[in-house]
């Protein structure tokens, strides 16, 4: 073997699937992209096959040709294709799921991006790692902050403590929240990222959905696990001992330091072009805790992840569901948080789910919040 890694990037044209690439161009040698994974962006997938050739493509509009050298697939073919060592999973929703369960198990090493993955299947994605001797590398600031705190400590930690940015609207009046524009809700103050993200973490839903894939991730118990508020985005996680002594880890908010930090696992090495702190640049870094009335999704999120089964399945379809209806100007931001709990109230549970039932669970879900927007 000539060490370089061999892999699928699936969301390519996607805000961590784009920074991705250009961690990938910042280390040449290294990796070889051997299949690209898009939606419906063909413009950018068209320039990125030029860029990268890779042998495997795919996307959504398949009457469409984007190249004639690569051969077309489905996600889950490409992610389990024999010539892939590694999969980075940034699909946006639930696309990942089926994906990263093919590309487990063909025993390829997953980098972690696509939250629905551990939130609707953790128990099973991890069990399914576990038996296949995968790793599950997380690509996520807050996941990569916990892990690279672990790392090299023989004791289990005794608390996990995510940050939140707290969005754009941390402070604005809560009479005001309700009237919060799609156009405003989508300029996040700290991280550039796709659409549903930015919205999920101007609500906290992101966080919640977060503590469900840190429990499953790194083995958690529920009640070991807290949120913060940082506005500032520089400390990324921590993670508390048994003594008491807290360990983080700090950077500049740019995904492409955790996403370089998977991709060259366990190699450190100097990206000239990505940022660096300077500590002239910042004045504090100060501390909040959570608001409950004004971030009701981080309570709902994680309840839906203690409570298990289809919960968390249905969580992230009616989620999504009600993002895409604050966007097209249907609901107001703080109705999310009703759509999603109500969605979660008439759902008929099934306990320790097949892949089928949890794939039932998201689907009725979707459609539940769809035939609402109509009523
Ligand atoms: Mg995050």
């Amino acid at each position: 073997m000539d060490g370089v890694r061999r892999l699928a990037v699936l969301g390519s044209t996607g805000s961590i699937g784009r920074q991705t690439l250009e961690v990938i161009r910042a280390f040449p040698g290294r990796f070889q992209v051997i299949g690209l994974g898009a939606g419906r962006n063909l413009a950018l997938l068209a320039e990125q096959i030029e860029e990268f050739h890779p042998k495997l493509v795919s996307h959504l509009l398949s009457a469409h040709s984007v190249s004639q050298d690569a051969e077309l697939l489905s996600l889950e073919q490409m992610a389990s294709h024999p010539e892939v060592d590694l999969v980075v999973v940034a699909t946006p929703g639930g696309i990942g799921l089926l994906p990263t369960l093919a590309a487990i198990e063909t025993k390829k090493e997953i980098l972690l991006a696509d939250k629905a993955v551990l939130v609707m299947a953790g128990e099973m994605a991890m069990t399914l790692a576990k038996q296949k001797e995968v790793r599950i590398l997380p690509l996520d600031s807050e996941h990569s902050a916990i892990w690279q705190c672990l790392e090299g400590e023989s004791q289990e930690p005794s608390r996990l403590i995510l940050t939140a940015s707290g969005g754009p609207f941390r402070n604005l009046p809560l009479d005001e929240l309700a009237q919060v524009t799609p156009e405003e809700a989508l300029k996040h103050p700290v991280w550039k990222m796709g659409p549903l993200v930015t919205i999920d973490s101007a609500t906290l839903m992101n966080k919640g959905m977060e503590v469900i894939e840190a429990h499953w991730l790194f083995g958690m118990p529920w009640e070991n696990i807290e949120v913060i508020i940082h506005p500032e985005g520089i400390i990324h996680s921590l993670v508390e001992f048994p003594d008491g002594q807290i360990k983080a880890v700090l950077s500049p908010p740019d995904m492409r330091l955790p996403i370089q930090y998977a991709l060259l696992y366990p190699d450190r090495l100097t990206a000239e072009k990505f940022p660096r702190l300077d500590f002239r640049d910042i004045n504090c870094l100060s501390f909040e805790m959570t608001d409950t009335q004004r971030f009701p999704c981080l309570e709902i999120a994680v309840e839906a992840g203690r409570m298990g089964g289809t919960y968390p399945a249905v969580l992230c379809a009616a989620d999504e569901m009600a993002v895409e209806l604050f966007l097209s100007h249907h609901i107001g931001l703080l109705d999310i948080a009703q759509v999603v709990k109500l969605t979660l109230e008439h759902h008929q549970p099934q306990n320790n789910p097949e892949l089928g039932e949890i794939m039932e669970a998201y689907t009725w879900a979707k459609e539940y919040v769809q035939n609402w927007g109509l009523r």
